[in-house]
């Protein structure tokens, strides 16, 4: 089996599977929030957990909050400091190209009075700063939502760029980050990023799904999404699980330790798939200066599904970027944003790494795809 599908999920770990069942032993399984001694330990625990999980991103202890999934994140951060702080501005300013976490979120605000403005995002997957600039502009901004790494293409946030933009032109605005696919495959650091709220998923970075964090830096209130008995400080009640935190933490320590490392497998991997495939006469959407763990290319001659099932029967999974049913083909959101043409978006694949990938994978994949183009190419 070849997996280029980790950008949607990725495998389990061995350590992480290894940390889960150690952490659902009995003696470790109270209710954090019980009185007796029992209780105690099991919240030792987790708050051990979330102070090493907050030093691994460069935050503190209280500034994290684990919540079940980064769509959960998402919503929290983006309702819930526009409602807790309606004085801010009515305006949020984000992008076309977000994930649909972000763009749901927004939606639901617009359906609740607010103002969603769009910047503009160019051929290379960026915001156009000029477009920026110019809805910035415009005043009574209290949010400004962006993605660091796009989950469909690996383009890049300057996020430096954009936050000093933002920060300039309407200094009280709050910036939320989806940090989702950039978590293990670049350095975070949370205190200098400059961003307020951050949310990230354990799923794609081989932990389990059921698992996600919230950042929220010291000072910015927010209200929470889900309410109850008031554990984690009152921003996310359910009882506390130190079986998924820690399950988060062990895949954590696991990408952080292998950033480079990762970095230059999936780089080799990338490099050598876009001169095979160029060559081969199919169009790299993703930009050039793109996270190497996302490919997004297009082929000719292939509508995305028919190509996704057709490297299903080399056992070779990727994903579309459209979903197609049957009254109407839907071509991704993002690409079309960009300014690619619908009928290049419409053979759009998106091949996506992780570090457990390896260069004869990439080469069994270019051989399976001329073979692919022999059997199956309609010419
Ligand atoms: N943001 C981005 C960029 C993603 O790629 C995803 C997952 O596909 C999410 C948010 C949502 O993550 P989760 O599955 O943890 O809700």
């Amino acid at each position: 089996m070849i997996y280029f599908d980790n950008s949607a999920t990725t495998f389990v770990s061995e350590s992480v599977r290894k940390r889960l069942i150690e952490l659902t032993e009995d003696s470790l399984s109270a209710n954090p929030g019980a009185l007796h001694r029992l209780g105690n330990q099991a919240m030792d625990l987790y708050e051990g957990i979330r102070k090493e999980t907050a030093g691994l991103l460069g935050a503190k202890p209280e500034e994290i909050f684990f919540t079940s999934c980064a769509t959960e994140s998402a919503n929290t951060a983006i309702k819930g400091y526009m409602s807790r702080n309606k004085r801010s501005g009515n305006a949020v300013i984000s992008t076309r190209t977000e994930h649909k976490a972000t763009l749901e979120s927004l939606e639901y605000l617009a359906n609740n009075g607010y103002e969603i403005r769009y910047v503009k995002t160019g051929l290379d997957g960026k915001p156009v700063m000029e477009s920026l600039e110019e809805e910035l502009s415009k005043g009574d901004v209290a949010l400004a939502c962006f993605t660091l790494v796009n989950n469909e293409t690996g383009a890049v946030l300057p996020y430096e760029q954009v936050f000093k933009t933002v920060k300039s032109l309407s200094p009280s605005t709050v910036i939320y980050l989806d940090c989702v696919q950039a978590l293990g495959k670049m350095p975070i650091n949370l205190a200098s990023l400059g961003a307020d709220m951050c949310s990230f998923s354990g799923h794609k970075i081989h932990s389990i799904k059921g698992n996600g964090i919230l950042y929220v830096k010291k000072g910015v209130r927010i209200d929470p999404l889900i309410v109850g008995g008031g554990q984690q400080d009152g921003m996310r009640s359910g009882t506390q699980s130190a079986v998924l935190a820690g399950a988060f933490l062990e895949a954590l320590k696991e990408v952080s330790e292998g950033i480079e490392e990762g970095l230059s497998n999936v780089s080799k991997i990338n490099s050598y798939l876009r001169k095979e495939l160029t060559a081969r006469g199919a169009v790299i959407l993703s930009p050039d200066d793109a996270l190497p763990y996302v490919l997004n290319v297009s082929f000719k001659g292939f509508e995305s599904e028919t190509m996704l099932h057709c490297l299903e029967i080399y056992d070779i999974y990727v994903s579309t970027v459209s979903a197609c049913s049957a009254k109407q083909k839907k071509v991704s959101y993002v690409l079309l944003e960009m300014g690619v043409d619908r009928k290049t978006a419409a053979n759009a694949v998106r091949l996506s790494f992780s570090r457990y990938n390896t260069m004869d994978e990439a080469e069994e994949f270019i051989k399976r795809v001329d073979e692919i183009y022999d059997q199956f190419l309609v010419k």
